[in-house]
């Protein structure tokens, strides 16, 4: 079990993030919550996950498009035996249409923050004798679609990253690994479906088996406890010397 570790899940109020969090504390993990909303309902959650499975839970507003705030969150959180960088957003248009600011926010969301996550995170783990450090990326950090030019270019960027720090971390007691979902129908997913629909010119049902779902050979959504267990096993003593590396959780997609 993952009992007395700390787990730091940046973006971690929704989808993903929350159900990786959520599997933690499940196998025994306290778990430190982010986003940059700061809300009471935020909040809550963290209470609502300690006093389910028995851990320390809270939550630390910080926003991941800084680099100060990204270093600041692993301060806050006191301790960090799991990082798990999962904030990201999304945006879709054609490469001429690609509003600038989208580019810039979402290479620092998506990809830059791990980079001063992991800079704050690492020698404290190399300290305690026990680190793993877990990047979300995507289906689109191993492939490409068109229209999401940024989010693929931050994509492949985490796997590169996740390499680089799986090599300098690699005679450390730390593993560096980016867990590569397809597609999770989580609200990432759901704000893309009207911008899709409008680039293809389809209903919302024909964007989900036509567009989303085509390209995952399962035609099933992956879920978010499914990527929690993929986080759960990533920080088991069975993955210890699986580093530097990607876990596909895709349905076959990056088979095809
Ligand atoms: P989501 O929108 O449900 O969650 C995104 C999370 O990031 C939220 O908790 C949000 O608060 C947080 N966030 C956004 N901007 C932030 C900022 N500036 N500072 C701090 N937190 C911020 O989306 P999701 O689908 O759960 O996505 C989570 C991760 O999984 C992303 O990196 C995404 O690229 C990746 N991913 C998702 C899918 C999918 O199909 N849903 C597939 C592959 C990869």
């Amino acid at each position: 079990t993952l009992s007395g570790k700390t787990a730091v899940i940046t973006g971690s109020n929704s989808g993903i993030g929350l159900g990786v969090a959520r599997e933690l504390a499940r196998a025994g993990a306290n778990v430190v919550l982010n986003s940059f909303t700061d809300r009471e309902e935020d909040h809550a959650l963290a209470t609502e996950i300690a006093k389910e499975h028995g851990v320390d839970a809270k939550y630390v507003a910080a926003d991941m498009s800084k680099g100060e705030d990204c270093r600041r969150l692993i301060k806050d959180a006191g301790r960090c035996d799991i990082l798990v960088n999962n904030a990201g957003i999304q945006h879709v248009a054609p490469v001429q249409d690609f509003p600038t600011e989208k580019w810039d926010a979402i290479i620092a969301i998506n990809m830059s923050s791990a980079f001063h996550t992991t800079a704050a995170a690492v020698s404290a783990m190399r300290a305690s004798g026990y680190g793993r450090i877990i990047n979300i990326a995507s289906a689109h950090g191993l492939t490409a679609s068109p229209y999401k030019s940024a989010y693929v270019a931050a994509k492949h960027g985490i796997v590169g990253l996740t390499k680089t720090i799986g090599l300098e971390t690699a005679q450390d007691p730390i593993t560096c690994n980016a867990i590569c979902p397809g597609y999770v129908l989580t609200p990432l997913i759901e704000a893309q479906i009207p911008d899709t629909m409008k680039e293809y010119d389809m209903s919302r049902e024909d964007v989900i088996k036509n567009v989303m779902l085509e390209r995952q050979p399962s035609k099933e959504f992956a879920t978010v406890e499914q990527l929690g267990g993929t986080a759960v096993f990533l920080c088991s003593d069975a993955a210890a010397q699986i580093t530097g590396t990607t876990i596909s959780v895709d349905g076959g997609w990056t088979a095809l």
